[in-house]
């Protein structure tokens, strides 16, 4: 599984519509002279598959909407493309696409069209591998030390979540509360 592309419209500096090309399943390179919108792409990235941009309050909405010549949009979107022909995300695509939208007011999220909900996304996302705490998949400055300093049961936790395990913790757990 990997992101095969990337559509961005109304967020942050994006305003058109962008649709990167198609990526490698190996390395990528994002290139672009200063301001040009190389975090902000990754801000995309992760508004979409990370839990940092959640409970969002009007001025946070205001930030992630592209505003220009006094102009702001009032929606945005990012939608991430994933390959998924080793069918890590339990579905059986050959390709899913999960949108995040933003208004003034809301956002919601829609898998292959489809809206579903926050909680939807974040057991796909999860048992997929990706970790909601830790987002190890977008190594941010000074990540690495970090991870060698974490205790040992931190690094356990992490390992359940990258191994997908965590959340059937979670639902024994609820399931039991029932
Ligand atoms: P650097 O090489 O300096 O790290 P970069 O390519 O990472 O640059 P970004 O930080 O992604 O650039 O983009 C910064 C630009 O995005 C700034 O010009 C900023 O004004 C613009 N920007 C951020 N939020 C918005 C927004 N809501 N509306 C319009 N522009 C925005
Ligand atoms: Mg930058």
């Amino acid at each position: 599984m990997f992101i095969k592309q990337v559509i961005i419209e109304g967020f942050k500096s994006y305003k058109e519509q962008v649709a990167t090309e198609e990526f490698s399943n190996k390395v990528n390179c994002v290139v672009g002279a200063n301001g040009s919108g190389k975090s902000n792409f990754f801000h995309a990235i992760r508004f979409v598959l990370s839990d940092i941009y959640q409970n969002l309050r009007s001025e946070d909405r205001h930030a992630l909407l592209h505003e220009g010549a006094g102009h702001q949009v009032v929606s945005a979107f990012v939608e991430i493309v994933f390959d998924n022909s080793d069918n890590r995300f339990p579905v059986d695509k050959e390709e899913i696409r999960l949108r995040r939208t933003v208004g003034l007011k809301k956002d919601d999220y829609f898998l292959d069209g489809k809206h579903i909900t926050k909680g939807e996304v974040m057991n796909l996302l999860e048992s997929a591998g990706f970790s909601r705490a830790n987002p190890y998949y977008v190594v941010q400055q000074g990540k690495i030390a970090s991870l060698t300093l974490m205790k040992d049961i931190e690094r356990l936790d992490l390992l359940k979540e990258i191994g997908g395990t965590r959340v059937y913790e979670e639902r024994r757990r609820e399931s039991l509360r029932i």
